[in-house]
């Protein structure tokens, strides 16, 4: 089958506005692909030389409701389900409100806020690969192990859309840090924060050119305008330098590099 592509602007595309214009394939479920698949970009810093880079069909933006059985495509935003699930008043995506991607990133990241993760109520996941149910994919904090492009994924459905505890989320959400990011930068470490570790060691407000660690919240790396990939790994390696000498403690990337 002949292959397609799409020209993609990661300084306009990605969250964080970084990176060059790269032509990437355009995934089915019959392509036979060995690179990264992009999702919306919101976690994700692109190098000048990334790997082999895909993103869906528009055919996978789409929602089923069948009985109580829901199924979304992986290319669907995280605001699409949001209000799918506020129209039909199902139980359980309120949380999605605040959180930027599509299904694909949300299964990949197992994202998730204040309790809440997008693993919770999910059945199976298809791929490219083949049909995994919930407890063959290893969810963990910020962690899956999924085999191939994520196609679709079924999710059982409870009623009742809780509007005061979107509400309440979107509250806590408000002094979020605002300027071009990528969201949190490093998971946090068990029993810590790595926003209060990076602030420990200094790093709070700290810039290298066009970026920085914001003033408001510490684990948030922000584009202040012309950031470049070389200036946001030069941060990301100082903290994780600084941590690891002042409190031995490795800060992981929450951050995809590619
Ligand atoms: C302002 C802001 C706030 C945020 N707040 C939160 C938060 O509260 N909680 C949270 O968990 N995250 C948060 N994030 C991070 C981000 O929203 C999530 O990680 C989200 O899941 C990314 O989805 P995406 O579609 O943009 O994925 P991308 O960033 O494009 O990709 C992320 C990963 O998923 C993989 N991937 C994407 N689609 C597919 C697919 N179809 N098949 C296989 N692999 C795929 C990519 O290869 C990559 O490894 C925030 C980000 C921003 C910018």
């Amino acid at each position: 089958m002949e292959k397609k592509y799409q020209k993609i602007d990661f300084a306009k595309y990605s969250s964080v506005k970084i990176g060059g214009v790269i032509e990437i394939e355009i995934l089915d479920e019959n392509s036979e692909f060995n690179g990264f698949v992009v999702g919306g970009a919101n976690n994700l810093l692109i190098s000048p030389n990334p790997p082999k880079l895909g993103i869906l069909s528009n055919k996978f933006d789409f929602i089923t409701l069948d009985g109580d059985i829901l199924k979304i495509g992986a290319k669907t935003k995280s605001g699409k389900i949001y209000n799918f699930a506020k129209r039909q008043n199902l139980a359980n995506f309120e949380f999605l409100k605040n959180i930027p991607g599509t299904l694909g990133g949300l299964i990949t990241m197992n994202a998730g806020l204040m309790g809440f993760e997008i693993s919770q109520n999910l059945l199976s996941v298809r791929t490219n690969k083949g049909e995994y149910g919930k407890d063959e994919l290893n969810f963990a904090y910020r962690h899956s192990e999924i085999n191939g492009i994520i196609l679709e994924a079924k999710f059982k459905v409870s009623r009742g859309f809780d509007a005061p505890l979107s509400e309440a989320i979107a509250q806590k959400r408000a002094n979020q840090p605002k300027g071009a990011s990528f969201g949190s930068c490093f998971k946090n470490p068990n029993g810590d924060s790595a926003g209060r570790l990076i602030e420990a060691v200094g790093l709070k407000g700290f810039r290298v050119g066009g970026c920085g660690f914001s003033e408001i919240h510490a684990n948030f790396l922000i584009n202040y305008g012309d950031a470049t990939y070389f200036e946001a790994i030069t941060l990301i390696n100082l903290a994780k330098m600084r941590v690891k000498a002042e409190f031995g403690v490795d800060l992981h990337e929450e951050v995809v590099i590619l």
